[in-house]
């Protein structure tokens, strides 16, 4: 036997016991003739010592050791003199009898403790390494935790697990494939999935009624914004199911995720809120509603007072900021240049200060008398000590740019606590998105999310305002300003997934060539089905309080997504490339 105990297990009250631990010398040093070595596995770490009159080749075997040497330690559990309360373990150590090193090591690159003083670049090349660090260990434990809350809840639900492939063909979810190339079929190509939504909706065709999988997904985008080129997604569909029972059974997921992995009860029922109030209350359909701070509309109160901009702007919009009467000019100059940095766009700020006294000071003082600018502190919601900022121009687009600047604001006034959850459901999406550029609508979510059935008549319109009017049977779960999750009820008629391609200018022979599958499908007793899918790596992040997902992924990629402890992506030799009939004649540019 290896071991009696784990790192993390002792107490005082095994006090007199003769164990035996094995792992990793986190530190040794020495203090007057004795060694104390922090030995560390991942249930936590125990303090051994090697007293100053231990037998010699002990102290020697001590004195030898190098961090993250692999040892075994026998000894009696003793009360510590000085105690730690930080550590589980803080009020014992292991007085040795005797020390055996299963394995050396060399220097490590980085310390492996809670906070290392590796970079990140680093630590990725030696990610296992990282790996044995315990907020990473706390991290995997957190995910573990939620996969099996979400596999109890679901299979607790009639759920089947079902795996699908990940050789298939592009999948609708809007980004780039990865592919790869098919040796038997010289000169084709297989997809690897964006998500497993086609399967899913066949897994219904087939009659499996309540589907999951806990599911790797790919897609080939620019990794900007936390993103990871193969992600996880918890994947569910149902059938026979209306919009309140997906809602309903998710809602009930999340609570149990929360409940057990955390402790903490989210309210029942979960709010929810239309796309359309999200975006003029929030300028976001991922609203954080941890802090209040809403957009109002005072385009009519503004308009026709001889300042020019707001004249001629489609809407204007204001937020109040708790407690920013006090702003000075240069924090009023610097947040107007915020404003305008590429990444929020707007063409400048107004703002309004609401004395504490009453009274209100602005930016546009010589276009508005003090009660005009009350009016539109009170449409505000100000209270005296905030502090009005106001954008204008094109509605939906100044909606988004206050929104970009309310989570500044409240980011700047710490009003966005990790440890504080707001979840909720967003509801009533337009089914369909017009592109200027490309003159063609764009499915919202994807091209299988049915209409809302009171929408259908406009569905079936050929008006460009007709369609822009349907709402999409389809819902978002967000938490604290991020999507955590999104679905919709589908379409399960070939006829109507016709009309979709149809409206989405995809030709009867591409909807052929890439879906026929489906709709055909669709032709053999469809039934009326819906799901949804959540990030699984974001969902582990902000359970864990944590901004990136890169943390809860064992091995993850850089930004470039690269392996860069692999190495991968590399080339591969010519012989190879010549098997899956690619040429290997291109060199590709050196960076
Ligand atoms: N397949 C969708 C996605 O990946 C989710 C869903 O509609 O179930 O976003």
């Amino acid at each position: 036997m290896y071991r009696t105990h784990t790192c993390g297990e002792l107490r005082l009250a095994d006090q007199g016991k003769t164990v035996t631990l094995a792992g990793w010398v986190q530190k040794s040093r020495k203090l007057g003739g004795m060694t104390f070595i922090d030995l560390r596995d991942r249930y936590g770490i125990t303090q051994l010592v090697v007293e100053a009159d231990a037998a010699p080749e002990l102290v020697e075997a001590a004195s030898g050791l190098g961090r993250e040497f692999v040892i075994q330690a026998t000894g009696e559990v003793l009360e510590r003199q000085s105690k730690n309360p930080k550590m589980p373990t803080g009020e014992i150590e292991i007085k040795l009898s005797a020390i055996r090193i299963l394995n050396k090591s060399v220097t490590p690159p980085f310390t492996i403790e809670e906070n290392s003083d590796g970079g990140e670049d680093l630590r990725a090349k030696y990610r296992y390494l990282d790996l044995r660090r315990p907020p990473l260990q706390r991290a995997l434990a957190l995910r573990h935790r939620l996969a099996q809350e979400i596999r109890s809840y679901l299979d607790g639900q009639g759920f089947m697990e079902i795996e699908t492939p990940y050789l298939i063909k592009s999948t609708p979810e809007g980004a780039r494939d990865f592919v790869v190339p098919s040796r038997m079929n010289p000169g084709t190509f297989y997809a690897l999935p964006q998500s497993p939504q086609t399967f899913k909706q066949l897994l219904m065709v087939a009659g499996y009624d309540r589907y999951f999988q806990i599911v790797r997904c790919f897609r080939d985008e620019d990794l900007r914004a936390d993103r990871q080129p193969e992600f996880t997604q918890i994947d569910c569909e149902m059938s026979f199911v209306e919009q309140e029972d997906v809602l309903n059974t998710f809602e009930g997921m999340m609570r149990q995720m929360f409940k057990n992995a955390l402790g903490v009860d989210i309210p029942n029922p979960l709010p929810r809120m239309s796309w359309y109030d999200a975006m003029d209350d929030y300028g976001s359909d991922k609203p954080d509603i941890r802090f209040g701070m809403k957009i109002r509309e005072i385009t009519p109160l503004v308009q026709g007072c001889g300042f020019s901009v707001f004249d001629g702007a489609q809407y204007v919009g204001g937020i109040a900021v708790p407690g920013c009467v006090e702003y000075t000019r240069k924090q009023l100059d610097e947040l107007t240049e915020w404003v305008k940095r590429p990444q929020v766009g707007a063409k400048g700020l107004v703002y309004i200060k609401c004395n504490p006294d009453g009274s209100v000071k602005s930016s546009v003082d010589k276009f508005y008398t003090p009660e005009q600018l009350q009016a539109v502190a009170v449409k505000c919601e100000a209270k005296p000590g905030d502090l009005v900022l106001v954008l204008c121009g094109p509605k939906r687009k100044t909606q988004t740019q206050l929104g970009v600047l309310r989570i500044e604001m409240g980011n700047r006034l710490g009003l966005r606590d990790p440890k504080v959850f707001a979840p909720l459901w967003i509801v009533d999406f337009p089914l369909l998105e017009w592109s200027d550029e490309d003159q063609r609508f764009y499915a919202m979510h994807h091209p299988f999310t049915a209409p809302k059935p009171e929408h259908e008549k406009w569905f079936y319109s050929d008006k460009k305002e007709d369609l822009e009017r349907v709402c999409a049977n389809a819902y978002d779960f967000v938490l604290n300003g991020t999507e955590l999750g999104g679905g919709s009820i589908r379409i399960h008629e070939a006829a109507m997934q016709e009309r979709m391609f149809e409206v989405l200018g995809i030709s009867k022979e591409d909807a052929e060539y890439k879906f026929g599958f489906i709709i055909n499908a669709f032709k053999f007793g469809a039934p009326p089905h819906g799901g949804l899918a959540f990030g699984f790596d974001r969902v582990c992040a902000l359970f864990g309080g944590q901004e990136t997902i890169r943390d809860y992924i064992a091995f993850p990629k850089n930004n470039q997504g690269r392996d860069v402890m692999i190495d991968s992506p590399s080339r591969i030799d010519d012989a190879q490339m010549e098997e899956l009939f690619l040429s290997s004649t291109y060199t590709p540019p050196q960076p």
